[in-house]
């Protein structure tokens, strides 16, 4: 076992502790298919060790004082922020993102949600006066119980930090099972837990895959919750397996942008869409893999698209630099390269990229980046999610064709609309069926909810919606008021 780092602990009841049965899996880096780490896969009775430690901490964590919390959540964020590089360098080999772009973003997108998460919470109300009509009706806000979080590969400690911190601030108790195939970064932040001195129980970690821990917290009797972001098909699968015990279940799901460019959008609106699309390798579920061009400007949007997938530099995640790194693993490797082939088995127009690995590349797990045009909405590229450097551009005449086309997806989650007019932008907005919309580039607000509708699930992660979430609401009547 040289060389491997031994990761095959878990971390419950305030201790990292050996499984209750030997079954490893290796890490594997996805830039030379080598493995970096072994982990073990739970079983029962580690799940069960854990949710008993959650169940049996949270009398005490949902009775402290919200300001107990939030100083605990404060000294996780300093924590966090100091071990920012051992951060950087976990989600780098477990999952391929470029070191650069690791630290900067992936490690980043955490810090940026504990501090939202921490000014949400400053002002957040347990209590609230449902309104003058009914002044002795009041509304509660109050922790869950034991929540379950399980979490994919491919942002890490965004989705991570999404739920385990308003979990904490909520006053829920939590057992963590992180992606089986990035887990380095959930073990981390695991060390920086324990090292805040959250009390023993708060939070626990047990690594596992699907059809063992995930199901397992999915059905047990002792979880009242659990938030899950990753696959539609997992997702489905959790809210059945949840139906017998009736816990809440909350769902961050795949996604099949559209991004609408208007013949008015600005000049660098094409460049800005597929760099979106190729960012992170493809890998995120908001991503506008979708490009809806207005027919007067569509070869040029073309040409332009075509363009920046021949500039993306594709390398190694151990280089510095603004590259895009390796998919995830080889099965999501040949997932991709299967829909590729799709695409052009069904008459898209290949651009930019195409099959294979680029050239000079024999090992990792490489993908070109890839244009592909004349896609209509009934290809195959056009409705599944790719989950890599995929870009589908589909042309179209009129505002209202372009509305029926994003909305031609099954998927719910963002959309972005690129125009200079703003009165347009904004009854297209309206009409977009989605959890979120962008335009012109403008960030969402800080605080502003991350969720979508459909087949992209309902969750409304971050900010105080994203607190809310791990609450329940309690209708009080005859509240004292004398
Ligand atoms: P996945 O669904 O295979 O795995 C996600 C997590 O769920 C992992 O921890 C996995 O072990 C677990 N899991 C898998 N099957 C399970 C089951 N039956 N019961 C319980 N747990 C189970 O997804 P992935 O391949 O890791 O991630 C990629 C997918 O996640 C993409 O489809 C992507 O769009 C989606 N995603 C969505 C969001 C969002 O916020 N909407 C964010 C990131 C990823």
């Amino acid at each position: 076992m040289t060389g491997l780092l031994d990761k095959r602990k878990f971390y419950i009841d305030g201790a990292w502790v050996d499984p209750a049965r030997a079954n490893d899996l290796e890490v594997i880096d996805p830039s030379t298919e080598e493995a970096v780490a072994v982990i073990s896969l739970g079983d029962q009775a580690d799940t069960d060790r854990a949710v008993a430690a959650a169940k049996a901490a949270f009398p005490a964590w949902s009775r402290t004082e919200p300001a107990e919390r939030l100083a605990h959540v404060q000294k996780i964020l300093d924590i966090y922020q100091r071990r920012a590089e051992e951060m950087a360098w976990a989600i780098s080999h477990e999952m391929g993102a470029p070191q650069d772009m690791s630290l900067d973003d992936q490690v980043a997108a955490g810090s940026y949600h504990i501090q939202n998460f921490i000014t949400a919470f400053k002002d957040f109300q347990f209590i609230r006066p449902l309104g003058s009509h009914a002044p002795a009706s009041m509304i509660a806000w109050e922790p869950v119980g034991v929540v379950g979080l399980i979490t994919p590969w491919n942002w890490p400690m965004n989705q991570v930090t999404l739920k385990v911190i308003p979990a904490l601030l909520a006053g829920d108790t939590c057992v963590l099972k992180p992606s089986e195939i990035a887990p380095l970064s959930s073990m981390l932040f695991a060390e920086i837990l324990d090292e805040a001195g959250l009390p023993k129980g708060v939070f626990n970690l047990v690594n596992g895959d699907g059809p063992g821990v995930g199901t397992q917290l999915s059905t047990h009797r002792d979880v009242d919750m659990i938030s899950f972001t990753g696959s539609t098909r997992a997702g489905i699968a959790i809210t059945k397996a949840a139906a017998d015990t009736l816990k809440k279940v909350v769902l961050e799901l795949g996604g099949k942008g559209a991004n609408i460019v208007f013949a008015d959008a600005d000049d660098k609106a094409v460049v800005r869409g597929a760099r979106h699309c190729f960012y992170n390798s493809g890998q995120s579920c908001n991503a506008p893999t979708r490009m809806l061009v207005e027919r007067s400007v569509y070869d040029r949007a073309v040409e332009t698209a075509a363009r920046v997938a021949q500039e993306t530099q594709v390398a190694s995640a151990h280089q510095p630099g603004r590259h895009i790194g390796p998919v995830v693993s080889r099965q999501q490797w040949e997932k991709i390269q299967d829909l590729i082939q799709q695409g052009i088995d069904e008459g898209a127009r290949l651009v930019a990229g195409g099959p294979g690995l680029p050239e000079g590349v024999n090992r990792g797990y490489f993908v070109r980046p890839t244009v592909f045009a004349d896609v209509s909405t009934d290809m195959t590229i056009a409705q599944q999610e790719i989950f890599g450097p995929v870009l589908s551009i589909i042309p179209f005449d009129t505002e209202e064709q372009a509305i029926g086309i994003a909305n031609d997806t099954p998927y719910g989650l963002t959309n972005y609309v690129q125009s200079q007019d703003g009165a347009k932008r904004n009854r297209v907005a309206r009409r977009l069926r989605s959890g979120m919309v962008e335009m012109n580039g403008a960030p969402r607000g800080a605080g502003s909810a991350f969720g979508g509708v459909g087949m992209s699930g309902r969750a409304r992660e971050g900010g105080v919606m994203g607190l809310e979430e791990f609450m329940d609401s309690k209708a009080i009547s005859g509240w004292g008021i004398d």
